[in-house]
């Protein structure tokens, strides 16, 4: 069966590969096809400031404008993959096989950020390349020692180097 689009007037066959299932009327699909809907929805997001103040991904670049939007994205990403651990590794393993690219810049970003700062969580990715502790496992004395160490090599390589 063909359906046709009220919106875009363009046909397409009646299946929810092309239109968005709508259970409160007789044929079960919505009326727009799926495009036509994601651009209402999408036109919608931009008029009310939707997307301005719910949608931004944490680490993203126009949150800064609305630190408040930024946190609080923050800890319900938190509590969801608390809540939901095994769901987040699924859909942080397939995120990373579709965007390889993507995910290796990000992973050179905060390593480099990990470098420079010397964070707590690169020090726990340094002692766990040594493998036989677990991430949470890693005490806090470990991760200033590590620190120290980093620290002293760098010195070392200075000293020697310059
Ligand atoms: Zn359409």
């Amino acid at each position: 069966m063909i359906k046709k689009c009220t919106k875009c007037k363009k046909s397409y066959p009646a299946t929810t590969e092309y239109f968005h299932k709508e259970p409160r009327v007789k044929s079960g699909l919505a009326a727009r096809c799926k495009n036509c809907a994601r651009k209402r929805v999408s036109e919608w997001a931009h008029r009310t400031g939707y997307y301005k103040h719910y949608r931004r991904p944490p680490g993203s670049r126009k949150y800064r404008k609305c630190p408040e939007a930024r946190r609080r994205a923050i800890e319900s990403a938190k509590k969801y993959k608390k809540e939901n651990p095994q769901k987040v590794a699924l859909y942080n393993k397939r995120y990373a096989a579709k965007n390889k690219a993507l995910v290796r810049k990000i992973n050179e970003r905060s390593k480099a950020k990990g470098r420079r700062e010397l964070g707590d969580s690169y020090m726990r990715s340094l002692i766990l390349g040594r493998g036989g502790i677990k991430w949470g496992d890693i005490p806090q004395e470990l991760i200033e020692l590590k620190r120290v160490q980093i620290q002293l090599h760098r010195k070392i390589k200075e000293a020697r180097d310059g």
